[in-house]
């Protein structure tokens, strides 16, 4: 005997209604209560609510067993959607949401319908590492993947046709609701069914697919071919729909490649800018010369300097248009050469009196003076002033080099000896 028949009467079913009985009363009410079908009328928003919480709570085996031994007080907080799921959700839950299921689309552009979308196998992600020469010329890559595929013996059934049987353990739902006696208390919980392991159904041994041995999916190998496209960046993501794995009864995945440009050795890339460093010596940098840069299409360019240019230490020059060349469009970003001025280690003159082992003749200075922006001597002294003259020496690393790279360490040395004089003045 039933203690309370409200939610049997919103449904307008009798206490003893089977579980498809329920279903189909659901449906019938919650389509024609449907707050979208029926604007501004309180009363069918009223009528939908107590439909939905009726049926969300009958639905459940486990809490219709509590409502008919105790009414809405044996439910937890007293029934009601409040723990559960609202009435829209449930709704686009039992009909598929979207335009997925059945009834999808009925009401076009109803409100709070949310949209789970239909079953999906999952992405498959793959990183894929592309030289700078790849993505200047552009190429097509042929990527292998395992993936699994419906097995076209048994179309996906996993046996004979009829063979497949559902579970008895938990009646196809692949959960079984089990009980545990806790001292006093009996507890009930859900667990995976171990007759079918979650399946759902069963296959006898002798009924299974051979070629998927009973799995419904078997593993292919299959090729993909990837564009990478001329002046394609990297971190885009290519993406092949319905590519990926198939499961039965759902859609199958994606497949989706990552473009992931390997370093250069040459140049980096910026947008569609290449950046290049170039050393040259002082000799090109001031009276001109060529240089050479091999380009990523086995192409050379010659770079003129003209004599007289003068290129200093971290100057930026460009090429315009020896850049990348831009995504999807005719055109190519710049290519920008940072310099790195080389001084010699000596010039070539005549030995120094001093040991030097080398030095210039004054033709050689008059030369240099002749083409050079004049001296510009730092920090004149002031007229009359005493100057006294002094050589510079050539520092030995060997004996000074400690020195020579800076006051800093014996500094701390210092500091150390006079705090253990401190030390010892203090413990006297
Ligand atoms: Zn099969
Ligand atoms: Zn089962």
């Amino acid at each position: 005997m039933v203690k309370d028949t409200t939610y049997y009467d919103a449904l307008g079913v009798a206490p003893d209604a089977t579980e498809q009985q329920l279903k189909t009363a659901y449906r019938k009410g919650a389509l024609k209560w449907h707050p979208d079908k029926n604007q501004h009328s309180a009363e069918a928003e009223d009528k939908f609510k107590e439909i939905s919480e009726a049926y969300e709570i009958l639905s459940q085996s486990d809490k219709r067993q509590l409502y008919d031994q105790y009414g809405k007080e044996g439910l937890e907080g007293g029934g009601g959607m409040g723990g559960g799921m609202g009435a829209e959700d449930l709704f686009a839950q039992f009909f598929g949401g979207g335009g997925g299921g059945p009834f999808g689309g009925m009401f076009g552009g109803g409100g709070g319908m949310r949209d789970t979308g239909p079953k999906k196998a999952r992405t498959i992600n793959h990183v894929h590492k592309v030289t700078l020469e790849d993505i200047y010329r552009g190429k097509v890559s042929k990527l292998a993947l395992q993936k699994s595929v419906i097995c076209p013996k048994c179309e996906g059934r996993g046996g004979k046709e009829g063979a497949v049987k559902t579970c008895h353990g938990c009646n196809g739902q692949g959960m079984k609701t089990m009980m545990r006696q806790m001292g006093p208390m009996i507890q009930r919980f859900q667990t995976v069914c171990p007759d079918c392991n979650g399946e759902g159904e069963s296959i006898r041994e002798k009924d299974k697919c051979k070629q998927c041995n009973g799995k419904k999916t078997i593993v292919e190998r299959k090729v993909l071919h990837v564009h990478v496209d001329k002046g394609v960046q990297s971190g885009t993501k290519l993406s092949f729909r319905g590519e990926g794995d198939q499961i039965p009864g759902a859609q199958p995945g994606d497949v989706e490649f990552e473009i992931d440009q390997k370093p250069h050795p040459r140049f980096q890339r910026k947008g569609d800018d290449l950046f290049y460093h170039a050393e040259i010596d002082l000799l090109t940098a001031l009276a001109g010369g060529a240089l050479y840069i091999e380009h990523l299409d086995e192409r050379w360019l010659t770079v003129e300097i003209m004599p007289g240019e003068v290129i200093s230490p971290g100057e930026v020059k460009v090429i315009r248009g020896q850049g990348m060349p831009s995504y999807r469009h005719h055109d190519f970003g710049n290519l920008y050469i940072q310099f790195d001025v080389k001084f010699p280690e000596k010039v070539n003159g005549p030995p120094d009196s001093d040991g030097y082992p080398s030095s210039m003749t004054p033709e050689q200075v008059k030369a240099l003076e002749s083409v050079l922006p004049p001296r510009k001597p730092q920090n004149v002294p002031p007229p009359d002033s005493m100057t006294e003259d002094y050589p510079l020496e050539k520092v030995d690393p060997m004996q000074e080099g400690g020195r020579a790279r800076g006051a800093t360490q014996e500094d701390d040395e210092d500091e150390m000896g006079g705090g253990g004089e401190r030390v010892q003045c203090a413990s006297q």
